[in-house]
């Protein structure tokens, strides 16, 4: 990779949001790790072969697997990120309640969806340079103050669990000069978004790179959605 350019390290990026904001941070003269899932072909591929020049890294990782997430840690050693990302995250069946879930799928979406993203926060957050930003990518169905119409209860509490641990981990780092951003890209065209939803992935991922961009260099945390409003708790 050449050096001189600002790096990124964006986690669950074979598609959807993720792959969006690998080719956005290239398109903007960044360089970029991207992580994929397993060992077959994915949009990273294919756009790792688009962009050429040696500007994107490939890494694998599975986030709710620690001895994976302390693997990476250990190959990524002595790299520094100006960004870390964390993207990745599960969805279950919207209509399911707490009262019909099944034990098994509550956790396997808190633990993929909280968990895991403040795992990796925690196993990288010493590569980040001191005024770098470290990101997650959340849902403005995380907010607990906007939740007046229900539906997508695991999922929602799985995002406002992020969002709490991610103030916890500000709390304990409060001295730290970087930015700690919890991003709501909006309902947006993906595998998970789903066809109708409003954004494409280009309506919705420049703005949010717009926004981390615009937050550079303020420490801190901040839950804002992919225009930069500030989102409710
Ligand atoms: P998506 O198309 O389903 O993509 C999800 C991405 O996360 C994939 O790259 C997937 O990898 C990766 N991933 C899932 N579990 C993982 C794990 N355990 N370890 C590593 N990678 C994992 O979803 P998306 O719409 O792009 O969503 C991306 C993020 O935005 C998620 O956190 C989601 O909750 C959030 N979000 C999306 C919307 C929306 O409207 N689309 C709205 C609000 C928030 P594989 O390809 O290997 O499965």
């Amino acid at each position: 990779m050449a050096s001189g350019r600002p790096t990124a390290l964006i986690v669950g990026a074979s598609r959807g949001l993720g792959l969006g904001l690998a080719a956005e941070y290239l398109s903007r003269g960044w360089d970029v790790v991207a992580t994929v899932r397993g060992s077959g072909r994915t949009g990273l591929h294919d756009l790792q072969e688009k962009v050429g020049g040696g500007h994107l890294d490939i890494e694998t990782v599975d986030i709710a697997e620690p001895e994976q997430v302390a693997a990476l840690r250990q190959r990524l050693s002595g790299r520094t990120f100006d960004l870390l990302f964390v993207n990745a995250g599960i969805a279950n069946d919207p209509d399911e309640t707490v009262g019909n879930v099944a034990t098994d799928e509550f956790v396997r979406v808190m633990v993929t969806n909280a968990l895991s993203p403040m795992r990796v926060i925690e196993a990288f957050d010493d590569l980040v340079t001191p005024a770098g930003t470290i990101g997650v990518m959340s849902s403005g169905l995380g907010s607990v103050a906007d939740n007046e119409h229900g539906g997508w209860e695991v999922y929602r509490a799985s995002k406002a669990a992020l969002n709490t641990l991610m103030r916890s981990y500000g709390a304990r780092h409060r001295k730290d000069a970087r930015a700690l951003l919890i991003i709501a890209p909006g309902w947006v065209r993906t595998d998970m978004g789903g066809p109708h939803a409003m954004l494409e992935i280009n309506e919705s991922i420049p703005r949010v790179v717009d926004v981390i961009t615009a937050q550079s260099g303020k420490p801190g945390v901040r839950y804002l959605n992919y225009q930069g409003q500030t989102v409710r708790w």
